[in-house]
């Protein structure tokens, strides 16, 4: 930038020599510099903000809003089929059609098959509103019942099959350690979950879209650019076909060691100006450079060793205090396999704050690294406003602290437009 200032005072000085002064300093960076002196962050930022009009604020308000109560009535479903299964025999029985085979690994197997299919039809009621009549009545989607229900079963088939076989190695685990079979537990769901994102990008994500190279070439060559500048390898670079789902535009960063990439959905390079993909892709890059895959698996791993601990004091209690009537023999008792869901997924349900505020935090690193490096503050504005056809755009404090795991809209159109208060002399040719 330094630089850049050097040579045009240069220019000035020999032009101004040659008798045109006026003209080019009407177009010196010095010269808009002082006319941008009345820039002014709050006024820029509610600039921004009125792109959004009353009727699309409303809808993306209610839409997130609700978000929050389907997310309590999601925990209250969990609670009654924990309830179904236990309560009700449901889970006693399958165990009873599992014991056909004489092997205790198949009758896992068979049981934890079953046991994904029968909670799956319970709550298919919520997940065909949640998952499409929702987001149809919201104008989020752009799929078919037929589309949406196929993603729905490879889904299922997934959990049924590949968690099924996890699960049974973590039942043969708890086993042969016993007493310690939590912290013996929460290793082996670490490492699934190293698996898992290891496997992600290549096996499970081309199973709902095409992921290729990028094609725009214009973008590409920038984008490939801006990559290349904070070391992260070309092939690292992918587009996949968001649009088949719905409209939003996003972008992301996945996998690990050797699969780590970023992709970024024809939605956005679509939907989006050079300047505002510039922006988001210099937020991506961020999230690579950063470690954030790393950091975060740091950090689900600390807080799947608590949630492990309180599965264990809660369900000892538990079946103790329900002895009678459920009949679980321990924590190996595959039985139990429903409370044992219950009890976690209920530690992540009052732990989500936390997560929220980690993820949250990585966000802003990214943000500011994304500013930093693309130097894009409109661009990136811009498409944060993009961003808030889904997402509440002006939460307040205390509800952005506790269910956000991005930035809202408004702090990131401010956060941009403060950046660009900062660094105005960059701006000098708009
Ligand atoms: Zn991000």
């Amino acid at each position: 930038m330094k630089f850049r200032f050097i040579l045009l005072a240069f220019l000035l000085g020999t032009l101004s020599f040659s008798g045109k002064a006026f003209q080019i300093t009407k177009d010196s960076k010095y010269l808009t510099t002082i006319e941008n002196v009345d820039f002014n962050t709050e006024d820029a930022t509610d600039q921004y903000l009125q792109r959004l009009s009353a009727e699309q604020k409303e809808n993306s308000d209610s839409y997130f809003e609700g978000g929050y109560w389907l997310d309590l009535f999601a925990f209250v479903i969990d609670f009654v089929i924990v309830w179904v299964f236990l309560s009700f025999g449901l889970s006693r029985w399958i165990k009873n059609r599992a014991e056909k085979f004489r092997n205790v690994h198949i009758q896992n197997f068979i049981y934890l098959v079953l046991y994904f299919l029968f909670s799956y039809i319970l709550v298919f009621p919520f997940t065909i509103y949640r998952g499409f009549f929702r987001e149809h009545s919201y104008n989020l989607s752009n799929m078919s019942f037929g589309g949406w229900f196929s993603e729905e079963m490879i889904g299922l088939a997934l959990s049924m099959f590949l968690l099924s076989i996890f699960i049974v190695l973590l039942y043969w685990i708890i086993s042969k350690v016993k007493e310690s079979w939590w912290i013996w537990g929460s290793v082996i769901m670490v490492v699934f979950l190293v698996f898992s994102m290891f496997i992600s990008p290549v096996f499970i994500s081309p199973l709902f879209n095409e992921y290729k190279p990028l094609e725009n070439q214009e973008i590409k060559e920038e984008i490939l650019s801006m990559a290349r500048a904070n070391g992260v390898p070309a092939d690292n670079v992918y587009q996949f076909d968001a649009s088949k789902q719905s409209n939003r535009i996003s972008a992301n960063v996945s996998g690990f060691g050797s699969t780590i990439r970023i992709s970024l959905n024809d939605n956005l390079l679509n939907q989006c100006s050079p300047a505002e993909i510039k922006a988001v892709m210099a937020h991506e890059l961020g999230h690579y450079v950063l470690n954030h895959v790393y950091e975060m698996l740091i950090y689900i791993a600390i807080l799947i060793f608590i949630g492990m601990a309180f599965v264990n004091w809660a369900f000892h209690k538990l079946i103790k205090r329900f002895k009678t009537r459920w009949a679980i023999s321990g924590i190996s008792d595959i039985v139990g396999f429903p409370l044992f869901v219950f009890l976690f997924s209920a530690f992540f349900f009052i732990a989500s704050p936390v997560m929220n505020n980690i993820v949250r935090s990585n966000e802003v690193e990214a943000d500011n690294y994304g500013l930093n490096t693309a130097r894009e503050p409109d661009g990136f504005a811009s498409v944060a406003m993009k961003l808030s056809a889904y997402r509440k755009i002006n939460p307040g404090k205390l509800e952005e602290y506790i269910f956000f795991d991005h930035p809202s809209g408004k702090t990131r159109v401010y956060n941009a437009m403060q950046w660009k208060a900062e660094h105005l002399d960059e701006f000098a040719e708009n």
